[in-house]
């Protein structure tokens, strides 16, 4: 059987952990957190880079640093997974969806400023599939209205737009390291603060909202419970596992670069076609090949795809369940404008497997097989 996903693992891992457990400090904020935030403010430029539990904790923190108050506005995209939403709802903010653009499927930075209104504070753009969002333009308004912006990055570490770090252009940027993202620890995330005066709020948070880190600077000679907080920071046996895939991040996206544009070019006949669509990078972005997907004419033809595929031994996946129609959703959020290419999306994309330890032949069974699928249309 072929995975949808295999979380990626070097091998070097576990000489980490072991010495991360010999260290005797295996909580938070040890040797090998303090290395990840280093190798990612090195490759991010951002003013401070902070491990989390997940990106879902970052996002969090986010929403209590936005000091938001119930009847406050975010936007963000419908097309997403369900904590880029919920995590501002948490604190009480309402949540205004918006749709996605038909070539990129992140959000439509055109429909922003219709969904602007005096009650909002803040816009949280999806890098979806670790192609950048057009970030010039969301910014712009941003500026306008006096919002702050707050980076979903979850799928796009190692991504750039004009240059510069997805993550590390809006006020705050969040990354995960799931298992199934191109960098991995299991379960984790690291919040990108780039906007400075969040720093120092950031880290009370990230420390169950004292000024513990502080107090460690020997800053302060005690420490003590200052803000509202919690506990986002990781044990230092995560960071561990994570640090030599973060130093080896070139590398690992470089693969999936491979397999990415191998995909790319053997479907490019059946999207001129008109069979397919694939998915679109502009010129200014340079993603991370986190995902690869196709879209089909209908739900159907995609239904019966993944079937093929899974009897044919091959996993490969839907998603998302637009947030806008979700119970939930419904409950703390509303939709601005159509909703038409989030809800033709949702129903018409598959993701095909791609993964870092995947190989060549492996992908060509996967090929072969969407082959005689596609010639069978
Ligand atoms: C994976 C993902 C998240 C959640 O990441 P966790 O680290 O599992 O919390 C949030 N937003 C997007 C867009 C994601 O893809």
């Amino acid at each position: 059987m072929i995975n949808f996903n295999e979380a990626p693992y070097l091998g070097t891992e576990f000489a980490c952990i072991k010495e991360a457990i010999d260290s005797k400090h295996i909580s938070g904020d040890g040797k090998y957190t303090k290395l990840c935030n280093e190798v990612l403010e090195n490759l991010t430029k951002a003013k401070k880079a902070l491990l989390t539990n997940s990106c879902t904790a970052a996002l969090e923190m986010s929403a209590l640093m936005l000091n938001l108050e119930p009847g406050d506005e975010v936007i963000c995209p419908s097309f997403t997974f369900v904590t880029t939403a919920s995590s501002f709802a948490l604190r009480g903010a309402k949540i205004v969806f918006l749709d996605i653009k038909n070539d990129t499927l992140n959000l439509d930075e055109n429909l922003l400023e219709q969904a602007v209104t005096p009650r909002t504070k803040a816009i949280i753009p999806v890098h979806y599939a670790g192609v950048s969002c057009e970030m010039d333009n969301i910014l712009e308004i941003a500026k306008k209205y006096n919002l702050k912006v707050v980076e979903d990055a979850a799928q796009a570490v190692g991504s750039f737009y004009k240059e510069k770090s997805c993550g590390s252009i809006g006020d705050l940027g969040c990354y995960s390291f799931h298992e199934t993202k191109n960098i991995s620890c299991g379960e984790g995330g690291a919040l990108l603060v780039n906007n400075e005066n969040f720093i120092e709020q950031a880290e009370i948070i990230r420390e169950k909202g004292t000024n513990r880190s502080k107090f460690f600077r020997g800053q302060v000679d005690k420490y003590t419970w200052v803000e509202l907080g919690s506990s986002y920071l990781p044990s230092d046996m995560l960071a561990a596992y994570l640090y030599p895939q973060l130093s080896e991040m070139k590398q690992i996206n470089e693969r999936r670069i491979e397999l990415w544009n191998n995909y790319h070019k053997n479907f490019e006949e059946f999207e001129n076609r008109g069979i397919i669509k694939r998915p679109y990078v502009p010129v200014n972005c340079r993603h991370n090949a986190h995902m690869y997907y196709l879209r089909f004419s209908s739900l159907d033809i995609r239904t019966k795809f993944i079937n093929f595929m899974k009897q044919n031994e091959i996993m490969c996946v839907f998603h998302y369940i637009p947030l806008h129609s979700s119970p939930a959703g419904q409950k703390y959020g509303q939709v601005v404008g159509k909703m038409d290419t989030t809800d033709n999306v949702s129903e018409t994309l598959v993701r095909l497997p791609l993964f870092y330890g995947m190989n060549f032949e492996t992908q060509e069974v996967i090929i072969n097989n969407i082959f005689l699928f596609l010639k069978s249309l």
